[in-house]
């Protein structure tokens, strides 16, 4: 933190600020530029309250100089975490690809797509038991009988469940299934939900709100990261923009932009992102392309009878072609998928 004084501001306002930096149990650093006082506070560990500090007498700006997101940040973090998944990891050099249906709608439907992805090469099973859906009339999952059947398809193809738990009460439950806790994009400023995810210590597939900052995203991640819960993922989803064509419109950016802000494993959903499936493995190569370290793909053997997002979701046979080519940008990029 840097505290810029005003050109006029006098020496009594000067000692109030340095009193208030040394009173938070920080040190000073006083510098003069261009006519103004510069007072640096070193020993951030607990920094006095910038916005306090903004408004008292004497102050033109205080400014970051440091990242608010220090858990999950890079700056002290510098190798890349790696969160082992059943046998299978995210964030070292194989690209985890998780795919599955939007939701769980029956025990053939889940069994059936996990037993096509794993054929193809996925290394994770998704489907929602909970759904987030706009309307109170639409599918809303099948609840607990979802996640049974989403076991059973573990049990069968041994690929771990990623899944969405929506509220607080529900965790336990979700997470006696789940190998990893999916937070959606419309609940990643749940600020109870992340707090309870967090404690829960299972591994966490944060999803970017729809229109969240990238750094909103972090604070997100850092509110799970300071229960001392290291296994979060983060995912770029899409973003709204002006945009209608396309359902939401894929942050390409986030991607490096994420890998050089943090160490946790980045993940990118190009089905929710693009929203129509004949566009999903173009943005799939796209995101392995920009670094993603996984993939999370919906799929359906019927989409034309999908209870929920059959619009993007991808056929068995184009997930198998799909996988063909993300394979081939990945060697690209010196990786695996
Ligand atoms: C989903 O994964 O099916 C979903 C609802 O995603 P999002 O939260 O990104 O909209
Ligand atoms: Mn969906």
């Amino acid at each position: 933190m840097l505290v810029v004084m005003k050109p006029a501001a006098s020496a009594k306002d000067q000692s109030a600020v340095v009193a208030r930096i040394t009173a938070a149990g920080c040190e000073v650093n006083i510098t003069e530029h261009e006519g103004r006082t510069l007072i640096g506070v070193v020993g951030e560990e607990v920094p006095p309250d910038a916005e306090q500090v903004s408004v008292m007498d004497g102050v033109e700006q205080v400014m970051s100089v440091s990242v608010p997101y220090s858990r999950a940040s890079r700056d002290y973090h510098p190798d890349d975490t790696v969160i082992p998944l059943n046998g299978s990891s995210i964030g070292g050099n194989k690209i985890l690809v998780i795919a599955g249906p939007c939701s769980v709608e029956s025990r053939d439907q889940i069994v059936e797509t996990a037993i096509a992805v794993k054929e193809a090469g996925a290394s994770a099973l998704r489907g929602g038991a909970f759904k987030p859906r706009t309307s109170p009339y639409s599918f809303q999952g099948h609840g607990r009988q979802g996640l049974e059947w989403m076991a059973e398809a573990r049990e069968i193809t041994g690929l771990p469940i990623v899944t969405e738990v929506m509220d607080v009460g529900l965790i336990e439950m979700v997470a006696e299934y789940a190998d990893v806790l999916q937070i959606g994009a419309r609940n990643m400023q749940n600020f109870a939900l992340l707090h309870a995810a967090g404690e829960s210590q299972h591994p966490i597939l944060l999803k970017r709100g729809m229109s969240s900052t990238i750094e909103e995203l972090l604070m997100a991640a850092e509110y799970v990261l300071s229960h001392g819960n290291t296994r979060v993922m983060l995912c770029e989803r899409g973003i709204r923009t002006f945009e209608t064509f396309t359902r939401n419109t894929f942050d390409a950016n986030a991607i490096p932009v994420l890998k050089a802000l943090t160490h946790l494993p980045v993940v990118a959903d190009p089905s929710h992102a693009v929203g129509k499936w004949e566009y999903v493995t173009a943005i799939a190569r796209s995101a392995v392309a920009a670094g993603a370290d996984g993939l999370i793909v919906e799929v359906h053997p019927r989409p034309a009878e999908a209870l929920s997002d059959g619009r993007q979701s991808l056929t068995p046979q184009h997930f198998v072609d799909m996988m063909e080519q993300v394979r081939r940008i990945a060697a690209a990029v010196d990786r695996t998928a």
